[in-house]
């Protein structure tokens, strides 16, 4: 293997990391980046094989610990992060667990905004209390509320910005200093922002974690999930963690990812306007209560989005008037937008909270978060915006 494609070209722009970073190429000189469907490899030799397990020679052992494709992966999201190194994942829900179990242990606290992705939340609110690591919940656009959350053992603090469902919008530079003066790492969920819009690491946080699941592939085929972080984290706390307990995304889904890299800043630029037109369409229409995006002036935090994110990005939250009933009657209108719990499609997917994603959680856990009985979050897709503004426009005249 010849490593043709340095990614230490650090003054690349994103858009050419996305399509050249991590390059490495076999002896037949492939343009497109190969797919090593392989577990395992062979030595020339015994003595070659105890050299490898003895890590005295580089080289691949085993794919749960490492595969040529998932790698060209894991560095080509690494140079378009910005961050030192990255591990991909089976899921995004592995990348969240394995980010946080790598380096807490009982007695432990963590300190978390409260408007998380469902099994996000579950992981702090129930999972690692079993485990003997607490863990507090807060209304994370509240500074103060973090200040005051923080207790002598807090080793991580956790946000996702901007949130799901209601696109809450957090200060990640201040929550890293209030992290950081208490000696804890900050995590980010960044599935919403997406790498394009948002860099959390600049903004002082520790570790990122995406769900690839989401607009990295772009197209609603495969699972996957990357953590970035510097290179200490990753090699004290997350490359053993990871080996040992095997989360592995497949080869087959990290080529999948690794290519869908390469359109991924023009994918979310477009899944932005097409948002925008869609979210100028139902601020104000007589049947829509409030509107959630951060693209829209009326947010209550646009300016803070606008300085953390370069656009307000594709998912949209909106209340239909007349409730649960209301709701479902609009959506079960729709022609071109898909029901669906995905998000970062290309397809534009729509789906009620209340009675999907976010069912798990008490009628008061839902009224805190702002989830109204006619809340709707649609993942605006790449259709044609137009006629996603007519499809909404005639599912409304049936409500
Ligand atoms: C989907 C999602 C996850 C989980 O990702 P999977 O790939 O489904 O495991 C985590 N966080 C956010 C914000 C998500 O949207």
């Amino acid at each position: 293997m010849t490593q043709t494609s340095d990614t230490s070209k650090r003054n690349w722009h994103p858009r050419t990391s996305a399509v050249h970073g991590g390059t490495a190429r076999t002896p037949f000189c492939e343009t497109s980046e190969a797919l090593f469907l392989t577990s395992g490899y062979v030595y020339d030799s015994m003595e070659a094989a105890e050299r490898r397990f003895k890590n005295e020679e580089p080289g691949y052992v085993y794919s749960r610990f490492g595969n040529p494709t998932v790698r060209m992966l894991e560095e080509r999201m690494a140079a378009l992060e910005g961050a030192d190194d990255a591990r991909a994942t089976a899921t995004g829900m592995a990348a969240v667990t394995a980010a946080m179990l790598c380096q807490l242990k009982a007695g432990d606290h963590v300190l978390s905004s409260r408007a998380l992705f469902g099994s996000c939340r579950y992981i702090v609110e129930e999972l690692l209390p079993r485990f003997g690591v607490t863990s507090t919940l807060i209304d994370g656009r509240d500074l103060d509320a973090w200040k005051k959350g923080i207790q002598p053992n807090t080793k991580v603090v956790f946000l996702e910005s901007p949130s799901n469902p209601t696109l809450e919008v957090i200060n990640i530079r201040a929550v890293a200093e209030i992290a950081h003066a208490a000696g804890a790492r900050l995590v980010i969920d960044n599935v919403f922002a997406t790498p394009v819009l948002q860099h959390p690491l600049k903004l002082g946080a520790d570790v990122v974690v995406y769900s690839a699941t989401k607009h990295i592939d772009g197209q609603g085929r495969c699972l996957g999930g990357v953590i970035l972080a510097d290179q200490a984290f990753i090699t004290d706390h997350l490359a053993n963690f990871l080996r040992q307990t095997g989360p592995s995304i497949s080869p087959f889904n990290a080529w999948v990812m690794l290519k869908s890299l390469e359109t991924l800043d023009l994918r979310i630029r477009e899944h932005g306007r097409n948002a925008e037109l869609v979210a100028a369409s139902l601020e104000g229409h007589e049947k829509i209560g409030k509107v959630f995006y951060p693209g829209l002036k009326s947010h209550p935090q646009h300016e803070l989005a606008m300085s953390q994110m370069s656009q307000g990005g594709n998912m949209i939250a909106f209340e239909v008037k007349g409730g649960k009933d209301a709701a479902f009657r609009f959506a079960n209108g729709l022609e071109i937008i898909k029901i669906s719990n995905n998000l970062g499609d290309a397809k534009s997917l729509i789906t009620h909270p209340a009675t999907t994603t976010h069912q798990r959680l008490s009628p008061e856990a839902r009224a805190e978060l702002g989830i109204d009985e006619g809340l709707l979050r649609l993942s605006v897709g790449l259709e044609d915006g137009q006629d996603l503004v007519a499809d909404i426009a005639q599912a409304l005249a049936r409500v």
